[in-house]
């Protein structure tokens, strides 16, 4: 099956492609779609279905796309879908991660998740899926692997943040994953039931 990830970031599209080895996961690029796709809406479901409906209305192809954040709960789950903008419009990580360290200074109540919301449209028909992981943000960076907050996020049940994980090791835990093999196992189902 052929499905287009409305994206155009390599490391996911790398990572996608690994799960997905029996289907052909085109990128927006590869059908030659170099738009910047506003993401305005005001919940990660929003985003995903924005993103996905966009390129399904354009192009008529059946696609998927993510949305993912760091949901911080003394924040009132602050980033959330502002996650890559949260210090300013240019996603500029030293600096998200530097104000959320400032915002919680002194905040006994640690606690944050990650979320992934990926939106299948599949023949017209809509798709959600969610994953989570949850755990503590620390009070300093650790580790150099990833990107964005890995370096503060310590997953619940784990020593290493996940800047301290190997990819593959955040990869078989990571809010994304979780999303992934919920998607895979819907389209297995779909694509059986077709057969
Ligand atoms: P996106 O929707 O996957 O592009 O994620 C938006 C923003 O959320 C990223 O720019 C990061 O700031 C944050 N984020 C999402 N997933 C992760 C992760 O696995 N590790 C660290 N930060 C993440």
């Amino acid at each position: 099956m052929q499905l287009i990830f409305a994206s155009n970031n390599n490391n996911k599209l790398e990572e996608v492609r690994r799960y997905l080895p029996q289907h052909a996961i085109l990128s927006m690029k590869d059908i030659n779609c170099l738009d910047d796709i506003d993401e305005t809406g005001t919940t990660f479901e929003e985003n995903a279905h924005i993103k996905a409906q966009y390129i399904y209305s354009r192009f008529g192809f059946s696609c998927f796309a993510d949305d993912s954040g760091l949901v911080v709960d003394a924040l009132n789950g602050e980033p959330g879908i502002r996650s890559a903008r949260y210090a300013g419009e240019h996603n500029n990580v030293e600096a998200n991660v530097n104000k959320l360290l400032a915002n919680l200074h002194g905040i006994e109540n640690r606690k944050a998740h990650f979320v992934t919301v990926i939106c299948l449209l599949l023949n017209g028909k809509e798709y959600f899926f969610r994953g989570e992981i949850h755990g503590t943000i620390l009070t300093e960076r650790k580790g150099t692997e990833g990107f964005g907050y890995d370096p503060i996020f310590l997953p619940d049940g784990y020593t290493k943040t996940f800047a301290e994980m190997s990819i593959d090791d955040k990869n078989s835990v990571s809010h994304r994953a979780l999303a992934i093999e919920k998607m895979i196992t819907k389209l297995n189902e779909l694509i059986f039931v077709e057969e």
